[in-house]
């Protein structure tokens, strides 16, 4: 299995500099050893599962010895096609990985030196791997979960006398949108874009596991969670925690999606706000992972992907 690797010493210690410092032969080895991790590095045919392979190895390429179709490290991966040689998308992966808030495709074309573009759908990539793992996941035990608003920004005018009540919604810009995080206590982590708090509950009773202890604040909007789940409240206006009621850890994950959103990338589309919300959730869950064994993850994550439906040749549409 690909985790066999990914705690192995040799994936603890890929970084930065040691990417930077491999040749070309190098890098393409550590692809191939984190692709077929569970062959020792040895190809094996994405076609028919053949692990059987002559190698050209000066081309990069495989043929399969059961089906003798020719195959390549990335074929059939999220970088099937890829422009980038092997060792710079390795070292975009680094960068990216160390980016605890997140990082801005901007900053990641000027590291790299390459296009804009490039480095965009790169970054999208990575975010649709690093959120595949939880797009069927359910949470159980006990789970905070806890809403906000992102994006949808209206400016105040200057003058007071101008200005407009921006809670009411004829005056919001019907950008808004709410994220919705299920965040069991010491586990995982699932966030869930919607229109409101309230378009989001069916969402909690799907993915919450019956039995769960949920945590909420005083929100009317959680009212309707009482008699699904066993609901412990906390009232923010009165306090932060009661014993063991609190929802600081979904506090935890907002306040991480908040800062990529203000420090990072300052603006971010609500059609993309998922991923972003995706990515935070994955940063938040493998926080303790040291970011050699977390860049392994996603390199692996990546390469365990299928190509990608939504990024797959983006600027050529
Ligand atoms: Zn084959």
């Amino acid at each position: 299995m690909t985790q066999h690797f990914l705690l192995s010493a040799k994936a603890r210690t890929l970084s930065l500099v040691k990417v930077m410092r491999m040749t070309d032969d190098e890098a393409y080895d550590a692809f191939k050893a984190i692709r077929w991790a569970d062959n020792d590095g040895e190809a094996i045919c994405p076609r028919c599962g053949c692990a059987e392979a002559y190698e050209y190895r000066a081309r990069k390429i495989f043929k399969c010895k059961g089906c003798e179709r020719q195959f390549s490290a990335t074929t059939d991966t999220i970088f099937a096609s890829r422009k980038m040689a092997i060792r710079d998308l390795l070292a975009a992966i680094a960068i990216f990985t160390n980016g605890a808030k997140g990082y801005s495709a901007l900053q990641l074309s000027r590291d790299l030196d390459c296009q804009y573009k490039t480095a965009f759908v790169l970054a999208h990539k990575l975010r649709e791997a690093m959120g595949a793992e939880m797009t069927k996941r359910t949470v159980k035990g006990k789970v905070e979960i806890d809403a906000a608003y992102f994006g949808g920004y209206v400016k105040p005018e200057n003058r007071k006398e101008d200005r407009k009540d921006l809670r009411r919604t004829e005056n919001q810009s019907g950008k808004r949108k709410a994220v919705i995080v299920m965040r069991e206590r010491q586990g995982k982590t699932l966030a869930y874009v919607a229109g409101s708090e309230r378009e989001g509950l069916p969402e909690i009773v799907r993915r919450v596991e019956t039995g769960s202890h949920v945590y909420a604040d005083e929100s009317s909007n959680w009212d309707a969670l009482h008699g699904m789940f066993n609901v412990g409240r906390i009232n923010h206006s009165v306090e932060f925690a009661n014993e063991d009621v609190c929802t600081n850890q979904a506090e935890s994950f907002f306040s991480r999606l908040r800062r990529a959103e203000i420090g990072t990338h300052h603006h971010i589309s609500g059609a993309y706000l998922q991923s972003y919300a995706n990515e935070m959730a994955w940063r938040e869950d493998y926080r303790r992972v040291s970011n050699g064994e977390q860049f392994a993850m996603i390199v692996g994550a990546a390469l365990a992907h299928g190509v990608s439906r939504q990024w797959k040749g983006y600027w050529q549409r």
